[in-house]
């Protein structure tokens, strides 16, 4: 078995992920995990802020079947939300719809999310609707779209690799929008499988959203995407009130805080919680290197 695939198939044992619950942040996962508690998570937001670094931030969960545990995910995300009020930081929230009751029953899921979205524009915050996998691709978005008709204060992910990827950007070309490659596998019927091809269509979608003038999250650890958007930007006049780079918590931070430096906006995705172990998993498939985290802290033990 291939090392992704090992990882795949560990992030997404139930058993391993509810017996790491019990444990803080363990065999390196601190270093990509902000905290477990909301409290913990505020201090590290703060230290990025510091640095002229603003953070989204995601209540960590998985496997959710059960309309308590989405219940509970909403009650801990609201907590966030008015955290982050009372404590002033430069933070918004991310969510999946998934965690809210998505697999469950969509009308409980849009109820969940209503509540979380009133909240988050009473205190004049932003919600990002991060995307999951293809199979929950379209309930997300008219989820989102139903939410932003009555709050507007929501924006969402575009996923490079869908072949689709063109036609839904141009649907949402008016909203605040992350661009990625695309984090989950799919099939070659709907998504492209060539790592150059899809390189090269998140380029294009990034210059397409840069272009039409809405806000624009650059979300990834690619320097060459990085350097080229640089370039773009400055080629077409592009200010630089008008897009961001963002990172996953924990990794490049030497470039996050050079690109910082330089002026750019940096906005850093925050994970917390004690469900901190498929998300580490996942995040050792997409990048084998990543193993670093967990020996590191084995040697130094
Ligand atoms: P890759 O294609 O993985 O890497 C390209 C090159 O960049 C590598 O060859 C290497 O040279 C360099 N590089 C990459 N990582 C490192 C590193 N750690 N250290 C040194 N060099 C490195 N996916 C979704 O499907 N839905 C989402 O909602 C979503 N939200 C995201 C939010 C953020 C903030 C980020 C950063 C990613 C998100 N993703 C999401 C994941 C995304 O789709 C990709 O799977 C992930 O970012 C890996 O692709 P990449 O662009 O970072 O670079």
């Amino acid at each position: 078995m291939a090392l992704r695939d090992m990882f795949i198939a560990l992030s997404e044992n139930k058993v391993l992920n509810e017996a790491a619950k019990k444990y803080g942040l363990k065999m390196g996962a601190q270093h990509v995990v902000a905290g477990t508690t909301i409290e913990e998570t505020i201090a590290s937001i703060k230290a990025l802020n510091k640095q002229g670094i603003s953070c989204t931030v995601d209540n960590l969960g998985e496997f959710v079947f059960e309309k308590s545990e989405a219940l509970a995910a909403k009650e801990q995300i609201i907590n966030m939300i008015e955290a982050i009020h009372n404590s002033g930081v430069d933070a918004h929230i991310s969510l999946k719809p998934s965690q809210l009751g998505l697999d469950i029953d969509k009308a409980f899921c849009l109820d969940n999310l209503m509540d979380i979205a009133e909240v988050a524009a009473n205190y004049n915050n932003f919600i990002n609707f991060d995307m999951e996998n293809y199979a929950r691709l379209h309930d997300s978005f008219e989820l989102m779209e139903t939410i932003n008709a009555k709050y507007n204060n929501i924006g969402t992910v575009i996923q490079a690799y869908f072949l689709e990827s063109i036609e839904n950007i141009e649907k949402y070309k008016n909203l605040r929008l992350r661009i990625v490659k695309g984090a989950y596998k799919e099939p070659s019927t709907i998504a492209y499988q060539d790592k150059a091809t899809i390189d090269a269509n998140y380029i294009s979608l990034i210059e397409y959203h840069l272009l039409n003038g809405s806000f624009t999250s650059i979300a990834t650890h690619d320097h060459h995407v990085i350097n080229h958007v640089k370039k773009f930007a400055e080629t077409h006049a592009i200010d630089k009130d008008k897009f961001e780079f963002q990172m996953l918590y924990g990794f490049r931070t030497d470039m996050q805080q050079a690109l910082a430096k330089e002026g750019y906006h940096f906005c850093v995705y925050v994970p917390f919680g004690s469900d901190w172990y498929g998300y580490f998993m996942r995040r050792l498939a997409e990048r084998p290197q990543n193993m670093a985290l967990i020996t590191k802290q084995v040697f130094t033990k």
